[in-house]
């Protein structure tokens, strides 16, 4: 990866200035930045990372492609039969009334007739059978009388009807997918569909992440009096993973100076980007900027947002830094909405952005004006049909079965009191991430 130095002029990531925050009570806090101004500068510092690799066709799934696909043939290749039922003459169709015709033979999918139709014939067929020469149309089995070698339909039929053309769906040369398009199933098929087995994609952003507190214990450990176990390596590993990073854990570091430097050195030296959980709340913030300060371009930001509001982001050596909160609910916030869209960008791909839907909310739900708040939601149907979404209860920012439960954040903007059962609510569904 390119090592963009940030100019001074154009810094996308000036500092704000930290104050301590007066009161629980007010939301509000003038130095906060937006989360949409924090998104831009984010954007602005990132590249997509240089280097790709040719992966056979079924290897490059959930990858971005750094090519475009154009079609080196036409799709359908040959003009064939949308049914099952027989192929004739168009010229053959009686204004009024019935048409008798001869069947000659049969053109399977893969076995096409071998002959051309004269007068007063026509060719059995099956879904996907080259259309037999001499025909234009074909009539359905379900419209037709057969008795014996002859097939009798009335007058009710279209010319060329149920034939797929040769090229219809996609011209030879024709472009098919744009470079920085992510490969999913339909994806596969599709390219697959062109005969095309090799496609080059953007590498796999190598990732390293470790947690950081003197509290935290891995699983197999024993707890003892005011520790807890590390959850966010978890929760990192399996969104990382789903977004199709290169992960690489680093385990738990304390909160020692010495430490966590060399964590910092080790992991930006293996990593395109590093992402650490904790220590970057008021009171603990100084610490890791210490540490941080003669490692590289970090700078703590404090989101007007919640839960999640302290943010540190730069750069460490030539890797990305992104510093999350430690409370586990926050970790996923802050990474769904400013992690993922960076490193979907970091990957090259086009389509970063999150969507969002509107859904009728169920019950009340409560928010102080002054920061965005993601709640965690469950979305599902009405019996009419409509999205309605409901609150999973507690929102506390250390509770992680609320996100266990819920399949989408409901996104209350920074000016809103709050909203009233069935006031309609932006939802963002987690989309397989979370
Ligand atoms: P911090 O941001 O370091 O002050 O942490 C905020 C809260 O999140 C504290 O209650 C921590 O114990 C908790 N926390 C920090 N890191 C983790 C982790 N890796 N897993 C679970 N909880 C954590
Ligand atoms: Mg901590």
């Amino acid at each position: 990866m390119t090592d963009a130095r940030i100019n001074k002029e154009s810094d996308p990531m000036s500092e704000q200035t930290v104050t301590p925050d007066p009161s629980c009570a007010d939301d509000f806090d003038p130095n906060s930045l937006s989360v949409i101004e924090a998104l831009a500068r984010i954007d602005t510092a990132v590249s997509p990372i240089r280097g790709y690799q040719k992966l056979a066709l079924r290897d490059a799934l959930d990858r971005v492609l750094v090519e475009a696909i154009d079609s080196p043939i036409d799709v359908p290749a040959h003009t064939n039969s949308a049914m099952d039922g027989y192929a004739l003459d168009s010229r053959e169709l009686a204004d009024h009334g019935n048409t008798q015709l001869a069947v000659i033979g049969t053109a399977y999918a893969g076995k096409p007739f071998k002959g051309a139709l004269g007068p007063g014939q026509c060719v059995r067929i099956m879904t996907g059978a080259v259309m037999p020469e001499g025909s234009d149309t074909v009539v359905m089995q379900e419209h037709v009388s057969v008795e014996g070698e002859r097939i009798l339909l009335g007058g009710d039929h279209k010319a060329g009807q149920n034939v797929r053309r040769a090229g219809e769906d996609l011209r030879a040369g024709a472009r098919v997918l744009e470079p920085g398009t992510r490969i999913r199933p339909a994806e596969l098929g599709l390219i697959a569909s062109l005969g095309i087995g090799e496609v080059r994609v953007a590498r796999r952003p190598r990732v390293a992440f470790f947690s950081t507190g003197d509290e935290l214990k891995s699983i197999g450990e024993t707890l003892t009096r005011g520790d807890i176990y590390d959850s966010n390596r978890y929760t990192l590993y399996g969104m990382l993973t789903r977004l199709g990073a290169d992960v690489v854990d680093m385990g738990v570091v304390g909160d020692q100076r010495a430490d966590l430097e060399a964590a910092f050195r080790d992991a930006a030296d293996i990593a395109d980007a590093v992402i650490t959980s904790g220590g970057v709340s008021v009171g603990e913030a100084d610490f890791v900027k210490d540490t941080l300060n003669s490692l590289g371009q970090v700078h703590f930001w404090k989101i007007a947002m919640k839960p999640g509001r302290p943010l540190a982001f730069g750069r460490v050596g030539n890797a990305l830094f992104f510093g999350l909160p430690g409370n586990p609910v926050s970790v996923m916030v802050t990474f769904y909405q400013f992690v993922q869209p960076a490193l979907r960008r970091l990957m090259g791909e086009r389509e970063p952005a999150t969507i969002t839907v509107p859904a009728r909310c169920t019950g009340r739900l409560r928010k102080r004006p002054g920061r965005v708040e993601y709640q965690r939601g469950i979305l599902r149907r009405d019996d009419d049909g409509g999205l309605v979404v409901s609150s999973t209860g507690e929102q506390g920012s250390g509770i992680l079965s609320s996100i266990a439960q819920a399949n989408c954040f409901i996104v209350l903007s920074s000016e809103s009191e709050g909203v009233d059962a069935g006031a309609e609510v932006p939802v963002q569904p987690f989309d397989g991430l979370i």
